[in-house]
């Protein structure tokens, strides 16, 4: 039996709907009536065709995608995007513009100069990224801009995107599908699916054609996105569970009134818990107000000698994965879209108790 009561905030894996779960446990042991599970099933087989189908078009439903945009699930996390978009996109001898909000993006930058020539026209290193960096040019001869919408170890967020002629790559492995968004104005957007919209093992990634096709190198046939297109994601065997995960994860989130109901939800918990954090005087915020993400909330205790306190006291009320990653230490709490309001009122009211406690 799964404990109900558990509040997740972990930043993924991390807490799936309840319903997808079931679904998912019973499709373990017999999908949809076949006497097969969905580990047995071929992945060319129509059952699972369907689901590829089904997730693929779901996704382009949500984001409203236009025509010219192919949407695929490929294996090898957002990492592998960190290589795989520039030795598509990016003939040697052309530059990416690059803007540099922290360890993703320096992970995206380190990878694209293997291709081509990096332009960092903007970073925001020397306030440990803390903030979005807002001042800068693009290029226009820049064959495309490279950006990190939700910065995951840091808790800052793109509350608006650069208006450019350049086009505009972004991974958004922590905020796809979290929020209402002209989709459109991007040119090819990524995303390991383990946060917002599935388990880990699969990660989508959507481009406009007209990308693609550009470039002089010879790409290997299992990294080039033309292949994958062509073959409907099913180059090879692909991620079957974790895609059948995110399908079903899809599924809920449209019912959930899609990307305009979540949306109020995940405005909702947010407010909730940064108001807490900027109420509470034990609490600090760590990042510029007007950059905060929807999606991970970072904080910081004046007193740090309480954070182990903090931390095991939120335990004892089922309240798991609020610390804050190495590099910036604090609290974090993730705030994905399948973590119920629920969890944010009882993680607000450990933070008023613990602080009554010892203020
Ligand atoms: N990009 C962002 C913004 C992330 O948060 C992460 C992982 O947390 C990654 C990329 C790397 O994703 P993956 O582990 O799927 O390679």
């Amino acid at each position: 039996d799964r404990k109900m009561k558990v509040h997740n905030f972990n930043a993924g894996p991390s807490v799936l709907p309840n319903e997808v779960l079931y679904k998912a446990s019973k499709a373990l042991i017999d999908f949809d009536g076949t006497g097969m599970s969905i580990l047995e099933i071929g992945h060319r087989t129509p059952y699972f065709m369907a689901v590829m189908d089904e997730a693929r078009s779901l996704a382009r439903e949500l984001m409203q995608l236009d025509d010219d945009f192919e949407v695929m699930f490929l294996h090898g996390g957002a990492s592998t995007q960190f290589m795989q978009v520039p030795m598509n996109l990016l003939d040697s001898g052309e530059t990416a513009a690059i803007i540099d909000t922290g360890v993703w993006s320096s992970k995206a930058i380190k990878e694209t100069k293997n291709f081509g020539f990096v332009d960092v026209i903007a970073s925001s290193k020397d306030a440990n990224y803390t903030y979005i960096p807002k001042n800068y040019t693009i290029p226009p001869q820049a064959k495309y801009l490279h950006l990190t919408s939700n910065n995951t170890i840091y808790g800052t967020q793109y509350h608006s995107f650069p208006q450019t002629d350049v086009p505009v790559v972004v991974d958004m492995s922590s905020d796809i599908l979290s929020r209402q968004l002209d989709y459109n104005q991007f040119s090819l957007i990524y995303a390991g699916v383990q946060k917002n919209m599935g388990a880990a093992g699969a990660t989508m990634v959507a481009v406009r054609k007209s990308m693609l096709g550009k470039v002089s190198r010879k790409i290997p046939t299992i990294l080039d996105y033309n292949q994958h297109i062509e073959n409907g994601s099913m180059l090879n065997t692909p991620p079957v569970f974790a895609i059948y995960i995110s399908m079903l994860t899809l599924r809920w989130l449209k019912g959930q009134g899609g990307l305009a109901g979540i949306e109020k939800l995940n405005e909702k918990k947010a407010a909730l818990l940064y108001d807490e954090i900027d109420h509470n005087p034990l609490f600090r915020g760590t990042v510029a107000k007007e950059d905060r993400s929807l999606m991970n909330v970072c904080f910081i205790m004046d007193k740090p000698e309480l954070e182990e306190e903090f931390v095991k006291f939120c335990k004892k009320e089922d309240i798991v994965g609020i610390k804050g990653h190495r590099l910036s230490g604090g609290f974090r709490a993730s705030l994905y879209n399948a973590l119920p309001m629920e969890s944010v009122e009882v993680m607000v009211e450990a933070m008023k108790y613990f602080s009554l406690k010892k203020v």
